[in-house]
């Protein structure tokens, strides 16, 4: 008995050594025994939704010798009708995420195991007319048994039993289609009348990728190169799907054909279809052969702007970037889910960019990049690009700006260094030598090595597997004759490890009414322009003027003095984004006094020619009157600052011009007589001139009239609930309502709410009361709410969507700027020992402004 118990305990694990969710050693416990995955799946979709959907798998793998496979399956005990290892019935052992086949019930060679399940319905999104799979990054074993890792990629054979007036599609063409065994046939009209669609085997994929839709859709076709395209829509209304067509196929087939030459690889599966989902929760998903779509963004109205004209033509390009990047080579772990991300970004904007030629795109890379890529990098909350990740519950807590903003840079600069031409060489290589298979970043630095004398491994280093950002300060020696004798920039790590990051710069000098850009490797800790030398003496140094550099730079006096008092003068609209981001950073580092950088954003907007800039420049005003000023000093500032912005509405000359002054002025009026004139436009008796309002802007101006206690506020809230049309909007308003109230005790109560996880559960509505109960104006009454909000953030995370927890802290944080508050989060974090370390950074970083200003006005 003993020693049977041994054996027992030896040759069958137990459940409790397999951890919950999918844990790296797992992966590569798996990744290391199965090869030759194989699924055929098979699902029957009732019509109605509340019914369950049934699955049955039959899943191939070969493996060296016998060995225990964990199989992926959320609430597998419920779920699990039967399992056999090839004809034997077998009992498996159930834990909560997986099912174990135990090693001796399996073989040297081919195993087929088969299992008949309850499909889990979290990521099938079902609706009344339709349903569609999103299975990223780690939610299949939701829908099925399988193996949820990026790194198994297998073959899926798929077939769906579905409503007989349904469409389906899926990642490989569908091969047969049987109707129902009613005598004739496929009986639309009758509700239980059924059919059985077939698709082809795919091509090797990982089970992110892996996805399919079915549904009442209206399906466009299109030939574009000799290649059938395929729309898959639900748009009620013919002449706008007639208006987008045409245009929504051009812009794939461009794409394909862009791809296909820059990656000399033809596209590498069998068919694609498109088809456009009603709020889908991205802009698009790359399922391989069946992208998905976010129907808004795609179907565009005849009003739409510029910005939803290139914003759509991106996420094409993006999407069809990925069939390449993700799709035909994909990343071994979620580490380095990042790469997917930035090669599709960067892809897309080679591809889409030029067809844009009146917007300033180095501009809008760089104020849509660098401001919110520092926004985490400079805190005390940065992290770096590449993360280690045990587990794949904890993937979600990897997006963030340092992966969608900090990479593209990080990217763009291995370009510059590795060369164009080599770089996409490169690419070639990477994408021909990994086909159908797996591979990290560091597969691909190797390969980029090989073609460029530079140690990328030491550059990865600095850029990709360490965060924060490099310090740089300039110095200008000057010959008797006024001219430069030698000009160095000095590159610092400010978390003293003595890290160097590599960089192509373009230092600008200025002079009246002119500038010269000077190139320059920065490659070491100090850097010598040489080119620089015999020039006059310029009136400022940007080392970042020509918008590449990367990292905190210290303004000398003298051009930190001439930028604030001349910017209007400074002729390139680039050079002047790059040196706004860089005063503001100059003013969160206490150089700069937020009133004089106030004075300098109002004397230069109005001849600021690049609405990129107004746009950013109004953002930085808001924020420094809001965030750094004092109460009594905001007060004082007030009547200028709103003359300035009244003024700019009137001048504006385009509705989108008008809309971003206007915005910024109903967000910072604070004099009755701004209020009072903001009051009249909400109640629409005053009218701005080439401006119309919709109903989502008198929500907010309703909003901020409330927070500002304005008499009658009550009656405004009130008013504007009525008001609201839409169902949505209305029931989100009601919702925020409370958040607004000016008694503290609803205020109170509100806030309660969201300790109960139903409350939380419309994000966006969650996000917009905390903002409104911690607005600057409520600053002393709420700091009450910093510590219940910080001792909520790890059940947030844990029941929230990705971007939950930051947002929620932002939310909580961005009205305070007072001792006591940032006592209170240092006070929490110094208790809390055990806190995990990716949540403390997201404290650290939504803390940022708030430690430094209290420290400030501590001083
Ligand atoms: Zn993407």
């Amino acid at each position: 008995m003993l020693s049977l118990l041994l054996m027992t305990l030896v040759a069958v694990p137990s459940a409790d050594s397999v951890d919950r969710g999918i844990s790296e050693a797992l992966a590569r416990e798996r990744a290391s025994v199965l090869t030759a995955v194989r699924y055929d799946l098979a699902f029957t979709v009732p019509a109605d939704r509340q019914q369950p959907v049934l699955g049955r798998l039959v899943l191939h793998a070969t493996m060296a010798g016998p060995h225990r496979v964990v199989i992926d399956f959320s609430a597998p005990r419920d779920r699990i009708r039967s399992v056999r290892v090839g004809e034997a019935q077998i009992t498996p052992i159930y834990s909560e995420d997986h099912l174990i086949i135990p090693a001796d019930a399996t073989r040297a060679g081919e195993n087929a195991i088969a299992i008949e399940f309850t499909a889990g319905d979290e990521a099938l999104n079902r609706n009344d007319d339709f349903l569609y799979t999103l299975f990223v990054p780690a939610r299949a074993h939701l829908t099925f048994p399988c193996f949820d890792q990026p790194d198994i990629k297998a073959r899926y054979t798929l077939s769906l039993d579905v409503p007989a007036d349904w469409e389906t599609v899926a990642n490989a063409a569908s091969v047969r289609h049987d109707a129902d065994a009613t005598p004739a046939g496929r009986v639309l009209s009758d509700p239980s009348s059924r059919q059985h669609v077939q698709f082809a085997e795919t091509k090797p994929l990982p089970t992110y990728l892996f996805g399919f839709v079915a549904g009442k859709f209206s399906i466009e076709r299109a030939t574009r190169n000799g290649r059938e395209l395929r729309m898959f829509h639900r748009e009620t209304d013919a002449a706008k799907v007639a208006r987008n067509r045409e245009a929504l196929f051009d812009l794939h087939a461009s794409s394909l054909q862009w791809l296909e030459d820059y990656t000399a690889i033809p596209y590498p599966f069998d068919k694609l279809d498109f088809i456009l989902i009603p709020s889908f929760q991205f802009g698009g998903m790359e399922h391989a052969g069946a992208i998905l779509y976010n129907a808004a963004g795609q179907m565009l109205d005849e009003s739409a702007t510029q910005n939803q004209l290139l914003n759509r033509a991106s996420t094409i390009a993006h999407e069809t970037s990925h069939m390449w990047f993700g799709d035909l080579v994909t990343m071994r772990w979620f580490n380095d889910v990042w790469m997917k991300e930035v090669f599709a970004n960067f892809m897309a904007a080679k591809i889409v960019n030029p067809s844009f030629p009146q917007v300033n795109h180095e501009l809008r890379f760089l104020l849509s990049n660098y401001p919110d890529a520092y926004s985490v990098d400079r805190t005390a909350g940065a992290n770096p690009i590449r993360q280690p990740l045990s587990n794949l519950n904890d993937a979600g807590q990897l997006y963030g700006p340092i992966i969608y903003e900090k990479a593209p840079i990080v990217m763009r600069q291995l370009e510059m260094i590795v060369g164009a031409q080599r770089f996409r060489d490169g690419l070639r290589e990477y994408l021909k030598t990994y086909a159908f298979r797996n591979a990290t970043w560091l597969d691909l630095i190797r390969i980029l090595d090989a073609r460029t004398s530079e140690n990328l491994s030491a550059w990865s280093r600095a850029w990709v597997e360490e965060r924060g950002r490099p310090e740089f300060t300039t110095a200008v020696r000057l010959t008797k004759d006024d001219r430069i004798q030698r000009l160095t920039i000095t590159m610092n790590d400010p978390l003293r490890r003595g890290l160097v990051w590599p960089q192509r710069m373009r230092v600008t000098l200025g002079y009246a009414g002119a500038q010269k850009d000077l190139s320059v490797y920065a490659n070491a800790a100090t850097t010598t322009v040489r080119e620089a030398a015999g020039m006059p003496t310029p009136l400022f140094v940007l080392p970042n003027g020509g918008g590449l550099g990367y990292g905190l730079f210290v303004l000398d006096e003298g051009s930190a003095g001439y930028l604030l008092a001349n910017m209007q003068g400074v002729p390139d609209p680039l050079t002047r984004g790059a040196a706004w981001v860089t005063l503001w950073d100059n003013v969160l580092e206490g150089r700069i006094a937020a009133g004089t950088f106030i004075d300098a954003a109002v004397r230069a907007l109005p001849a600021e020619t690049d609405e990129q800039n107004t746009q950013r420049v109004l953002g930085y005003l808001s924020r420094a009157y809001w965030r750094l000023l004092p109460g009594d000093q905001r007060m004082a500032r007030a009547p200028a600052i709103e003359a300035a912005l009244r003024a700019g509405i009137a001048r504006a000359g385009t509705q989108s011009l008008k809309s971003a002054w206007f915005s910024a002025f109903r967000d910072d009026a604070l004099t009755p007589e701004g209020v009072s004139w903001l009051e009249r436009v909400w109640r629409r008796d005053e009218m701005i001139p080439g401006l119309t309002f919709a109903e989502t802007d008198e929500i907010v101006m309703a909003m901020e009239l409330a927070v500002r206690e304005v008499s009658g506020w009550q009656q405004i809230l009130q008013t504007q609930l009525d008001r609201t049309q839409n169902p949505d909007r209305k029931a989100r308003f009601a919702f925020v309502m409370p958040a607004l109230s000016a008694d503290p005790q609803v205020r109170g109560e509100a806030f309660a709410r969201f300790r109960q996880l139903e409350n939380r559960r419309r994000e966006p509505w969650v996000l917009e009361s905390m903002a409104y109960l911690n607005h600057p104006l409520r600053e002393a009454d709420s700091e009450r709410f910093i510590r219940p909000s910080l001792e909520l953030l790890r059940e947030i995370q844990r029941t929230g969507d990705i971007f939950f927890p930051g947002r929620w802290m932002d939310s909580t944080l961005w009205g305070h700027r007072s001792p006591g508050a940032a006592a209170t989060v240092q006070d929490f974090l110094a208790k809390e020992l055990q806190y995990p370390e990716r949540l403390r950074w997201t404290i650290l970083g939504a803390s940022d402004e708030l430690f430094r200003t209290a420290t400030r006005s501590a001083r």
